[in-house]
């Protein structure tokens, strides 16, 4: 460590002792700079992780609720910082988009998964549906639609077992790359869902104008379900008009053992969420399934 690196560190601790009050004391941690490291330069640090492949992609079970059965996954990249470090999309999604590394990201997401979703298809006899979120900003140039259609060729999944999330935002802009590649999707069998419904001015004009198969409602409404009457009839009154325009209905976040079955009494068609598991690797996700099988054969609580 030089002099200048030893005053900037005593820079951080001194910032980070005044943070904890006048009575701590504080000194030089590592973890302080990568922290702070993420926060300075957050665009270079993804970069570099995007040019070292220091991304994983990790999957988290999808049920169906009337019959408990695995159905499908969702899946989530993963960031390895610093070799044991997972961060989560929650903590970069925001940069790469504003960077447009979203779009290096974007293009390895789908491919991962649909190549992970043809071999479990081969090799377990897997047919999983396979949940790929997308940002607005990996539609810019045109080419997407394409893109995903080229991956599916390479790979040969049952194109019937991708499944496309967008944002209710992103549908808005409704501009006509967006348009296309639906359209595109669609004609070859894609499905497409809307993810995070309720958090913004949802419309369910947009069900009937794309004809989205699912909706996701927000995480927000499924864990005040049970404590909170309003939104209890938001979701209920959301649910049943969904009904009628024909999409199923996704519950996220589910953590609570209660849940499924008055999320089921509520007209919830699937549902995921930490009670069932946490997103997770291939191999920790083959290994999960065979207990969740067998804890559905035993009758027990997964
Ligand atoms: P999302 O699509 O709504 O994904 C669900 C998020 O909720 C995931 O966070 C997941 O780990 C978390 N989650 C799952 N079950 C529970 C639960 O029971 N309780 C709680 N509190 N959280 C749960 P993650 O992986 O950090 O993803 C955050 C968001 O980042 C995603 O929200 C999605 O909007 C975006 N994102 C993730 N992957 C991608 C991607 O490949 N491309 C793009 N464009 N966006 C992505
Ligand atoms: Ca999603
Ligand atoms: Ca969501």
């Amino acid at each position: 460590m030089n002099a200048d690196t030893s005053l900037q560190n005593a820079g951080i601790a001194h910032r980070a002792s005044k943070r904890l009050g006048p009575l701590r004391y504080s000194f030089f941690e590592p973890s302080m700079n990568d922290r702070l490291m993420h926060h300075l330069h957050p665009r270079e640090a993804l970069r570099k992780a995007i040019a070292n492949q220091e991304f994983e992609l990790h999957y988290q079970p999808r049920i169906d609720l009337g019959a408990s059965k695995f159905i499908g996954v969702e899946a989530l990249p993963r960031w390895r910082r610093n070799d044991d470090e997972l961060v989560c999309p929650h903590e970069f999604i925001r940069v790469a988009e504003d960077s447009g590394l979203i779009v290096p990201i974007g293009q390895w997401v789908p491919r991962e998964a649909i190549r992970q979703s043809a071999e479990w298809q081969r090799r377990n006899g897997w047919t999983l549906m396979m949940a790929v979120n997308l940002s607005a900003v990996q539609f810019r140039g045109g080419g997407l639609g394409q893109e995903v259609l080229s991956l599916l060729a390479e790979q040969k999944p049952n194109p019937a077992s991708l499944e496309l999330e967008l944002t209710e935002s992103l549908l808005l802009e409704a501009e006509s790359d967006i348009l296309d590649a639906i359209a595109l999707w669609k004609s070859r069998g894609i499905k497409i869902s809307i993810d995070d419904f309720g958090a913004g001015g949802s419309s369910l004009v947009y069900i009937k104008r794309f004809q989205i198969g699912k909706i996701k409602l927000d995480q927000s409404f499924v864990s005040n379900v049970p404590t909170h009457e309003v939104d209890r009839v938001i979701v209920q009154s959301i649910i049943r008009m969904a009904r009628d325009l024909n999409p199923r209905t996704i519950a996220e976040g589910v953590k609570d053992a209660g849940l499924p079955e008055l999320l089921l009494s509520m007209g919830y068609d699937q549902a995921r969420g930490y009670l069932y598991a946490r997103p997770m690797s291939a191999n920790e996700l083959e290994t999960w399934f065979k207990q969740y099988s067998s804890s559905q054969r035993t009758g027990s609580v997964p």
